[in-house]
């Protein structure tokens, strides 16, 4: 018997752990190592999950071990109805607030609520692609609008306005932003919340990496800016707090929400479907938020993230014919490999031949539904020592394309 994959799953990838990765996989299992320079994974590079949050959840593991309410445990979700609450969220109800595991899971569930066969969503190109997985997989059409390089890689809001169509029922933002490493203002936040407002969409706002800002970058929670707009802000453990395997995230509704009871109703019966997210998980989640923020000490100049996201950038515009925008957020650099200096026409293939050559496995622009082969990403989470040596090989094998 034949078994063959659903039709549902046509147009569907995510090619951060696509076939290259299975390549990286190969190379593993022959006895290489390979620097895995695809995924924002923390740990690998020895960024470990603070020890309170490890010790808490070693104490509360037996009282861990069984479901929970479907929506989450009650204290974690007030920690997080408190946290959006300090940050100038208005309105926030603990009832709309989901714990699942990992963002990931909760991206899947606001999209299987909201769409019908045919709705559209805006998604930025360059995006996060489970974001235009998820659309897709749940019947739905990511229309991508532009973020302009040329601009820090703000979205172009003219191409966003432009895209919205009657099918439309949302609006992805990313902020900060993977891959490019943007933080958005409030001017361009309450201007996309202004299209939301006169079209009558959702913005789903995934702020994974809110703390994960450097020199004066400062990130506003989009929902902050606007009680009249539906907002669903996404977050959770994996970056901020290094928690990537716990598999820990939340999702909060506010804005309007007395008008989305239907929708809220959905995302309940979702979320017993899956009977409760990880619980050692939930439990983690009231100590990182209320504890103390050991983030920052990262992320301030001097500080491990810092330096490296910033050493990735300069070392990067050294290489002739690459550019880079310096990030102020996240784990990424998204350069740009000048075609003219570079013949390089697939991206895929170039970051395989890299992986194969050098054992470094990094991801091919179009992977992040960038439309043109000249961008790739590059996590900035090992040692500056070490990414600037990374770099320098990724310089030398670039050379080899030389026109
Ligand atoms: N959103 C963004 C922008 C991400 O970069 C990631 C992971 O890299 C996720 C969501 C998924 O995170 P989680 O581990 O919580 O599923």
């Amino acid at each position: 018997m034949q078994l063959t994959q659903s039709s549902k799953l046509s147009g569907v990838s995510y090619e951060i752990r696509g076939p290259v990765a299975e390549h990286a996989a190969r190379l593993e299992a022959e006895g290489h190592h390979v620097v895995k320079l695809n995924t924002g994974n923390p740990l690998e590079f020895g960024l470990e999950a603070p020890q309170e949050i490890l010790s808490d959840m070693v104490r509360t593991l037996p009282q861990s071990t069984g479901y929970s309410n479907s929506k989450g445990l009650l204290h974690s979700r007030r920690a997080v109805a408190q946290y959006y609450q300090t940050r100038g969220v208005a309105n926030v109800d603990v009832d709309n607030v989901f714990l699942g595991n990992g963002v990931s899971e909760l991206i899947m569930m606001a999209m299987t609520a909201l769409l019908e066969n045919g709705d559209e969503v805006l998604v930025p190109a360059p995006d996060f692609p489970l974001w235009t997985a998820a659309t897709a997989l749940n019947g739905g059409r990511a229309v991508h609008y532009r973020c302009d390089e040329q601009a820090d890689w703000f979205p172009d809001l003219d191409d966003m306005a432009a895209k919205i169509t009657d099918r439309t029922r949302a609006i992805v933002l990313i902020n900060p932003n993977n891959p490019t490493g943007a933080v958005y203002s409030n001017e361009l936040l309450e201007a996309v919340l202004e299209l939301a407002r006169r079209h009558s969409l959702v913005v789903f706002s995934d702020e994974i990496y809110d703390k994960i800002l450097y020199g004066d970058a400062q990130h506003t929670s989009t929902a902050a800016l606007a009680d009249d707009v539906l907002c669903v802000t996404f977050s959770g453990l994996s970056k901020v707090y290094r928690g990537a395997g716990l598999r820990s995230g939340w999702m909060v509704l506010t804005g309007p929400t007395a008008d989305a009871q239907n929708y809220i109703e959905g995302l309940t019966m979702l979320a017993g479907l899956r009977l409760c997210a990880n619980v050692p998980g939930q439990q983690a989640v009231a100590v990182a938020i209320g504890g103390r923020q050991s983030i920052y000490e990262l992320t301030a100049p001097g500080g491990r993230l810092f330096e490296q996201s910033q050493r990735a950038a300069d070392a990067l515009n050294a290489i002739p014919g690459i550019s880079c925008v310096r990030p102020r957020g996240a784990l990424y650099v998204f350069p740009k490999i000048d075609r003219n200096v570079y013949d390089i026409h697939d991206d895929e293939k170039f970051v395989l031949d890299l992986l194969l050559q050098e054992k470094l496995h990094i991801v091919q622009g179009t992977g992040f539904n960038w439309p043109e082969p000249d961008h790739f990403r590059i996590v900035t989470l090992p040692h500056a020592d070490e990414l600037e040596a990374i770099i320098g090989r990724i310089g030398k094998f670039l050379a080899t394309y030389r026109q």
